[in-house]
């Protein structure tokens, strides 16, 4: 697959919440990417890979959400270079698991785990613009309620797109608790959907076995984590 460098200058960046930071960037050379790809920012000679969270709809803008805690010196030597520059070098297009590799027609389980909601938000922002009628289900699961940062514009999506419904968790534990609430929600139809998983690779993993215990059959799981570790 060909991927691009590009020098890209900060457009803007918000704080979502004490813990999230959400970063626009215009690319000096735009490169195009399918809703659910992810791009690397390359600074201080490592690899950040990071989804983008906006669908390609001609703003030529990318959107990140970005966790950062202090006790994380990996990403805050990145968010310094970025703030002393006010540009930084990406590379992208990356990954497989984006809009245009789902089946065409089956209902759409998007399953988020924290920062895993940007690449689902880029893909339901895709399916609305292209006026999709398939049924979208949304399970995001969050450490904390701040950590469901973008909810407002999701019970909004929710409130006004009849095919659209969404459910929001709150699991401190790691545990199980959002693939368990997606099979009390939806039951056996989860057999005739796919599922697009997003976040930790644990929580994607625990879910595929989850599932496919429960007669699901994997090839309709679409996650970067399998691509990602080969699994
Ligand atoms: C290709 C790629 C792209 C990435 N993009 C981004 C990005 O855009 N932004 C970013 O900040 N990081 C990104 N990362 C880093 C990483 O994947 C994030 O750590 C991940 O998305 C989880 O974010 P979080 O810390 O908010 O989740 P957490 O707060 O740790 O988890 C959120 C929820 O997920 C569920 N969960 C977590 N762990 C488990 C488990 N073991 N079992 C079951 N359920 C679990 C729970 O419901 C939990 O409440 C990326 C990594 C890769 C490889």
């Amino acid at each position: 697959v060909k991927t691009t460098k590009s020098v890209a200058k900060v457009h803007s960046i918000h704080p979502l919440t004490d813990s999230i930071l959400q970063l626009s960037l215009s690319p000096k050379t735009f490169v195009d990417y399918s809703a659910g790809q992810y791009l690397h920012i390359l600074s201080l000679g490592e690899t950040y890979p990071f989804s983008i969270a906006n669908a390609s709809l001609g703003s030529h803008k990318l959107e990140l959400h970005i966790r950062h805690t202090l006790e994380n010196p990996y990403n805050q030597s990145m968010l310094n270079e970025i703030k002393n520059k006010g540009e930084v070098l990406i590379e992208m297009p990356f990954g497989r698991c984006d809009i245009t590799s789902l089946h065409p027609t089956k209902p759409i389980v998007f399953m988020a785990g924290g920062t895993g909601f940007a690449p689902v938000k880029a893909m339901i922002e895709q399916l609305l613009a292209d006026c999709d009628e398939r049924p979208i289900h949304l399970f995001w699961g969050a450490r904390s309620m701040s950590d469901l940062y973008l909810e407002e514009m999701v019970l909004h999506w929710a409130k006004s797109v009849s095919h659209f419904d969404y459910h929001g968790l709150i699991d401190e534990s790691k545990s199980n608790a959002l693939s368990d609430k997606i099979l009390k929600t939806i039951g056996k139809s989860l057999n005739t959907m796919q599922v697009v998983a997003c976040g930790p690779f644990d929580m994607v993993y625990q879910a595929r076995d989850t599932f496919v215990d429960k007669g699901f059959l994997p090839q309709w799981m679409f996650s970067d984590a399998f691509s990602f570790e080969g699994k």
